[in-house]
């Protein structure tokens, strides 16, 4: 049964491997990419922004209003 034995060695390398790819892209996912655009406004983030603050997802003003306690949905 020299097959079956392979056969089930390469699923397990090939279920590792699809682990480790799923492990990297929710890694990236957490990473500190800036978005492009705010998340609450839709307002292009400008690029040095981005640059100096990995991970924003908002704008200055919605950040700035978003620090000083305000609400989006009054
Ligand atoms: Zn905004």
């Amino acid at each position: 049964m020299t097959d079956d034995a392979e056969r089930a060695a390469e699923y397990e390398a090939l279920e590792r491997s699809s682990a480790i790819t799923q492990s990297t892209r929710s890694m990236r996912k957490r990473s500190l990419v800036s978005l492009t655009h705010c998340l609450e406004c839709g307002e292009k983030i400008p690029e040095k922004r981005r640059q100096a603050e990995p991970g924003c997802e908002l704008c200055v003003k919605c950040k700035s209003w978003e620090e000083k306690g305000g609400s989006f949905w009054p």
